[in-house]
């Protein structure tokens, strides 16, 4: 049951800031240092302090600020059996290819701190919830709507699946998908049962298939199943996430698509407009389209018929700070295009995608926020005199 929303509701796309003490805990749970218990309670800290600041800045639909996961997407080799942590050495050690992995690994955009990957080693199997949990949580300490954020498909497709480790299971990673799909439907399904209000599907590697046309340069290990056809992964992806969501009924359904998140530097991050994308978004059975506006890289907006839009106004990359009349701005422009009641107004991505390489301070990160709401509270007078 989706709750009432005001005029541009005001969310974020999903992480938050870790504190230090938090940050120094999954180093040492990885080390074996660190009993879960104790990583719990410093992590339930973490999620009420990140519900805090955002209670407090204003905003609509809150989240958990991911701050128990390692990744957006990696944290799941906790959640199942038949996946494995491994590192680029490992793989590297089980590939038969070697040269061209080698290869691979020499040119790959890929930050030293993320250089392990949640690797299909057999049958996949939900061991526990994989955000359920965590969304009965946060429930329990807010009286908000709650966003919950989850891998698509089609990037935990393509990130398990590495052939030489997975294929005595699943000979294609086609083959691992039709597992991937009824995880997420069951997920998913269990997250409206309890009541979440948005869910947004995370897949950042379509728009690698487009920029980089089929050729790895990724920031994800997950380019290193897939070497296909862009337009044949496209619509990979768009039946995938179609499996996973048609016959969901409650909460709002997101996809985020953005072009990289783990560096200040603008340069190093993929660049392109969500043109190429948009037959494709279009195809997808979702609600709305969450995407990155806010940094010149995303080029001009794109609309999609039928579809509200989690509008990035904010670049979560930047120190400076915002002023509502710039977001205010970034709005009026949008609705050139779409309708004031399809807009939500966002960050361009989450605060800290990956644990130890967070883009700002949970300072800077609330007054983002805070100036977001600013910005939404004189777009909803505005409309309300109009
Ligand atoms: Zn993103």
């Amino acid at each position: 049951m989706t709750p009432s929303l005001p005029l541009f509701p005001v969310t974020t796309v999903g992480s938050w800031p870790r504190p230090p003490e938090l940050v120094e805990a999954f180093a040492r749970r990885q080390r074996g240092k660190l009993a879960s218990r104790d990583f719990d309670a410093l992590a339930d800290r973490a999620v009420l302090d990140a519900l805090r600041a955002q209670e407090a800045a204003g905003v609509d639909i809150v989240t958990d600020g991911e701050q128990r996961r390692d990744n957006f997407y990696s944290f799941v080799a906790e959640k199942l059996d038949g996946v494995r942590m491994m590192s680029l050495a490992e793989m590297l050690d089980i590939v038969e290819d070697k040269e061209s992995f080698g290869k691979l690994l020499a040119t790959l955009d890929v930050p030293a701190f993320s250089i392990r990957n949640p690797t299909c080693v057999g049958r996949i199997r939900r061991r526990e919830p994989l955000v359920l949990d965590d969304f009965e949580f946060l429930r329990r300490h807010t009286d908000r709507p709650v966003k919950v954020t989850l891998p698509g498909p089609y990037l935990l497709t393509r990130a398990m699946w590495v052939k030489e480790a997975s294929r005595a299971v699943y000979p294609t990673k086609e083959a691992l998908a039709e597992d991937v799909v009824e995880l997420l439907r069951t997920e998913a399904a269990s997250l409206a049962a309890a009541g979440a209000a948005f869910i947004q599907f995370d897949e950042p590697v379509l728009t690698e298939l487009v920029f980089t046309h089929g050729r790895t340069r990724t920031f994800m290990c997950a380019a290193l199943a897939a070497r296909n056809d862009p337009a044949e992964e496209l619509s990979f992806a768009v039946s995938l996430i179609n499996r996973v969501v048609d016959g969901l009924e409650g909460p709002i359904v997101g996809l985020h698509v953005c072009r990289g998140n783990w560096s200040r530097n603008e340069e190093t991050l993929l660049r392109g407009s969500y043109h190429p994308l948009t037959p494709y978004f279009e195809a997808m059975h979702v609600d709305q389209l969450v995407l990155e506006y806010a940094t010149p890289r995303a080029g001009s907006f794109v609309a999609a018929p039928g579809k509200s839009i989690g509008l990035g106004v904010v670049n979560p990359r930047m120190a400076e700070v915002e002023t509502p009349a710039e977001i205010e701005r970034r709005v009026e422009d949008a609705l050139k295009h779409v309708a004031s009641d399809r807009v939500f107004l966002n960050p361009d991505c989450g605060f800290a995608t990956f644990t130890a390489r967070a883009m700002n301070s949970r300072e800077i990160a609330a007054r983002k926020l805070a100036s977001m709401v600013e910005a939404a509270r004189t777009l909803r007078r505005a409309a309300a005199v109009a």
